[in-house]
């Protein structure tokens, strides 16, 4: 069942308790941030909040959220990350700079590879708004596991967004608790560099293909 939340003005706040989505209402189109999983009815939930045509960014091709992009039938996705969507949909590219309007609010595409390689992060300056996806959150596990991650674009990422960090006050993920506040950025970086270091103790998870690793803020589950 999707939880939904009016955050802010014509912003809406998708959640299943596994992954949020956001949705933002304009005058003659909205627009949707990420799709959720494929089973979860995110387009019901969306069209039971607005019959507005819906125009669909992704932050990555994950499956957590891109997976019910089938039911949208297209939507924008960083070129990095096509492979990753299995499903028959129309994809279209997203990169640095790219600007979406709508609702009052302006998203700007700021590109953060590292989770995948194709993760953007949105940045509404005059709001001081960013949505990083899954790359910067408050405690993790940030998933860095598996073949289609980097760890090292990852660091020089967030590196990246420490440089916009005085144009975001708020900051909301897709997992685990939100608003983030801003000094986040800096601790996922400081934390993703002990763990490329090595000095961060792995211990094995009980079902994923990898290990945990806590660092002093954040938990990254990473394999190598
Ligand atoms: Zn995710």
């Amino acid at each position: 069942m999707t939880n939904v939340k009016l955050f802010m003005e014509n912003f809406y706040i998708l959640d299943d308790g596994r992954v949020r989505q956001f949705l933002i209402t304009g005058e003659e189109e909205a627009l949707l941030i990420d799709t959720g999983f494929a089973d979860g009815q995110v387009h019901q939930a969306v069209r039971r909040l607005t019959s507005l045509p819906v125009r669909v960014v992704l932050t990555h091709g994950d499956v957590d959220h891109a997976g019910g992009l089938k039911d949208f039938g297209e939507g924008f996705l960083h070129r990095a990350d096509w492979h990753l969507v299995k499903d028959r949909v129309s994809l279209k590219p997203l990169e640095e700079g790219d600007v979406f309007l709508c609702g009052g609010y302006c998203l700007e595409v700021v590109e953060i590879p590292g989770h995948t390689y194709g993760s953007v992060a949105l940045l509404d300056r005059e709001r001081k708004l960013l949505l990083p996806g899954d790359s910067v959150q408050k405690g993790g596990p940030i998933f860095m596991f598996g073949d289609h991650r980097s760890l090292d674009l990852y660091i020089e990422s967030q590196k990246k967004l420490c440089a916009l960090a005085d144009q975001v006050e708020t900051i909301i993920p897709c997992h685990h608790p939100y608003p983030v506040e801003p000094e986040y950025i800096r601790r996922n970086l400081e934390d993703a560099v002990e763990l490329k270091k090595g000095t961060l103790k792995g211990t094995k998870h009980p079902s994923l293909p990898c290990l945990s690793y806590r660092g002093k803020w954040t938990e990254f589950y990473y394999d190598k």
